[in-house]
């Protein structure tokens, strides 16, 4: 219906001459009547805007159905609806006061609007007017809801509608719930908000919801009771912001904690849960360790790109060899099969890789492997033990040259499992102080500079020679001793940090720790009086802690308090070998973490594997969203380092910049 069919022109001309804003509207909310102060204010001409629905206010605000003509129609006066904000043509938002009444029009309601200007030069700004600013605020950034008190949806505004797909008349009237993906899980999600907020609570959390045509995006969503002249909650405001980026991220890193990337096995991680569920249910297996002879030297001859064939090609053989086992990459020349099939069988895989030789530049290459068995439960009966008695062989067969497969005799097993050598000397190196400490620089790539060291545990014992850390650790963890070794190690890393912080150098040293020793309840007391004792200020004290921590430490309380109380007296926290375990989101944003350091497995394929660098770029992305300082581990070329650079690390770690090394001789890194 055009406008002039409408009304009298008299009545027209004094509508035009109106000192305000003023317009018509049908009931299916299209403009009829706009006039020239709103043309004005507005920037729409009548030509522009009339037939088409009201273009300029905010969805969430106000919505013209049914309902709104049906409550007016029962008023005689206009009714005052407040302040609302109102988007101009130049999508200048204009606060005003709305003041609305149906007209009846020969039998037809039309909705008048008259729309007072908010004079903020003149009037002080109500708490109303205040309250509608900072909802045009939300606006803004968020997608809003309102639904009322039945759970149907009673507005949207804008973003939402471009985010769901959905256009303002259909979702009018659509319930709560169908915003949820059509799932026993997405219903129960609905459900529990919808609780929460029938009971007058707030909700806030990540959900996933639905497009109109299905497809699934997620949001953090705060989801508010709203009530009126503080009764019961009578309709519901949903602020959501859209995470679906991030959440894609979590997942790809969630997926690929279990996989190795350049073949596609799984990692030394997955193998572990694999195990331990397999020992669990009393499955009996055999547990092979196959390492790749000669690996480095093959590498030095043929560049990093035949390194990524050779490993490929040998993964080949190993698949179709073993067929249905199961198979792991531990390390970049170390794989494991678990396998139900006899030694003789396993052996014959030597041969098998003899008659499917490996081409390299298109030579054959002469690759050779050595092995180790080791049964469950006949031989071993924990993954860790499994994992070092096949080891163990390796070494051996290595040491007289490699290409052989074998097992440990049961003298062997027996002197691995008992490991009271080690456990025994260890008591006396604690005593005797015969640990020390090496030190690793962190180069700063914004400056170039070094601000932050890594201390390392090293042990040389003069009955059983160097015990690495990673077999070092392990024992220690499980013997109780590892809280000794903690202390004797944070006490050292902040003696160190003084005497250099003395000479001038501020560098924050970072100490590894193990889950076991924030179990103890007093672990932040301990640190706390190791600062006192050391007088170390507590912000030259990093501490790292692996993924394996984090997953336990989301469990126990205790250990989140802990680290929080230790957070706000200055200490930081790091997430070390990020990657390798169970990359979870939530306890990311759980812990107070300040940095997390990308395992090395990953930087020594990322100038060659596009895959892997795109992961690592994804993680560096990943930490910026979080806020939280990315460094690289294992660097040891200078294109990685560019790489690294390029991809936004913030520091780089690893025989590049230096080896771990003695304190003295790391002081030469650091900046007069
Ligand atoms: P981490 O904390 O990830 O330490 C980095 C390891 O990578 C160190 O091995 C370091 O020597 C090595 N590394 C550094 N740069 C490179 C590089 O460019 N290439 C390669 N291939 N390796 C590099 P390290 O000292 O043998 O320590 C092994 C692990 O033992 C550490 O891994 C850490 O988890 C644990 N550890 C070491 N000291 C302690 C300690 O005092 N307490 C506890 N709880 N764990 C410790
Ligand atoms: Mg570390
Ligand atoms: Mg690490």
């Amino acid at each position: 219906m055009r406008e002039n069919t409408v009304l009298d022109p008299t009545i027209k001309n004094l509508i035009d001459n109106l000192p305000h804003p003023f317009l018509l509207v049908n009931e299916q909310g299209e403009i009829v009547l706009w006039n020239k102060e709103a043309q004005i204010k507005f920037g729409y001409t009548a030509e522009e805007i009339i037939g088409f629905p009201v273009p300029f206010v905010e969805q969430s605000q106000i919505s013209i159905n049914e309902m709104l003509f049906q409550q007016l129609l029962k008023k005689p006066e206009p009714m005052d609806i407040g302040y609302h904000t109102y988007v101009a043509k130049s999508s200048e938002r204009i606060l005003c006061k709305s003041l609305l009444n149906v007209w009846k029009i020969e039998e037809t309601p039309y909705l008048a609007m008259s729309l007072i200007l908010s004079d903020s030069s003149t009037s002080e700004s109500t708490f109303e007017e205040e309250l509608s600013y900072l909802r045009s605020g939300l606006e803004d950034s968020f997608m809003m809801l309102s639904v009322d008190n039945e759970g149907l949806i009673t507005s949207a505004n804008t973003n939402f509608l471009k985010q769901s797909k959905w256009t303002p008349k259909r979702i009018l009237g659509k319930t709560f719930w169908q915003m949820f993906p059509q799932t026993d899980v997405g219903t129960k999600q609905a459900d529990k908000i919808w609780e929460s907020l029938k009971n007058g609570r707030t909700w806030h959390g990540e959900v996933e919801q639905i497009t109109k045509d299905g497809q699934p995006y997620w949001v953090e969503l705060s989801a508010l009771p709203i009530s009126q002249h503080s009764t019961a909650p009578t309709n519901y405001l949903l602020l959501e912001n859209d995470i679906t980026d991030k959440k894609t991220l979590q997942h790809r890193l969630e997926k690929i904690a279990y996989i190795d990337q350049e073949t596609g096995l799984m990692n030394r991680f997955r193998l572990e849960q694999l195990v331990n569920k397999m020992i669990e249910e009393s499955q009996h297996f055999t547990f092979v360790f196959l390492s790749i002879d000669k690996f480095y030297s093959l590498k030095e001859i043929y560049d990093d790109k035949a390194e990524a064939v050779l490993v490929m090609e040998f993964t080949n053989r190993m698949k179709m060899y073993f067929q249905d086992s199961i198979m792991a990459r531990v390390s970049v020349n170390d794989f494991v099969v678990l396998t139900p099939l006899g030694e003789w069988f396993i052996q014959g895989f030597l041969s098998y890789l003899k008659q499917h030789p490996i081409y390299l530049d298109n030579t054959s290459t002469p690759l050779t492997i050595s092995g180790g068995i080791t049964k469950f439960p006949e031989d071993q009966n924990t993954f860790s033990n499994l994992f070092k008695a096949s080891n163990t062989v390796i070494q051996k067969i290595q040491s007289e040259g490699g290409d052989s497969i074998a097992s440990l005799s049961k003298d062997d097993h027996k002197s691995l499992s008992t490991r009271s050598v080690i456990e025994r000397r260890l008591l006396i190196a604690l005593n005797q102080k015969d640990l020390h400490v090496l030190y690793q620089p962190q180069r700063d790539l914004s400056t170039d500079g070094v601000t932050t060291v890594e201390a390392l545990v090293r042990w040389e014992d003069s009955e059983i020679g160097i015990v690495p850390p990673d077999i070092l650790i392990p024992i220690a963890e499980e013997t109780g001793l590892i809280n000794q070794i903690g202390n004797f190690m944070l006490e050292k890393a902040c003696e160190q940090a003084v005497e250099w912080s003395k000479a001038g150098h501020k560098i924050r040293v970072s100490v590894n720790t193990s889950i076991r020793e924030f179990r103890d309840k007093n672990m932040a007391d301990t640190i706390r009086k190791i600062l006192d004792k050391t007088n170390c200020p507590a912000d030259l004290l990093q501490i790292e802690i692996t993924e394996k921590f984090a997953l336990e430490a989301e469990a126990e309380t205790s250990i989140v308090k802990q680290m929080k109380q230790l957070q706000v007296e200055g200490v930081k926290f790091s997430l070390d070998d990020f990657g390798t375990g169970y990359a979870s989101f939530r306890y990311m944003q759980l812990l107070p973490l300040e940095e997390f350091k990308i395992d090395k497995s990953f930087i020594s394929s990322v100038t060659y594997q596009d895959k892997t660098r795109a992961l690592v770029e994804g993680m560096i992305q990943f930490g910026k969203s979080l806020q939280l300082r990315v460094v690289a581990e294992g660097v040891e070329t200078d294109e990685q380092e560019m790489m690294l650079r390029q991809a936004g690390c913030d520091a780089i770690q690893g025989y590049y910049i230096s080896r771990p090394t003695s304190a003295s001789e790391i002081e030469k890194y650091f900046k007069a």
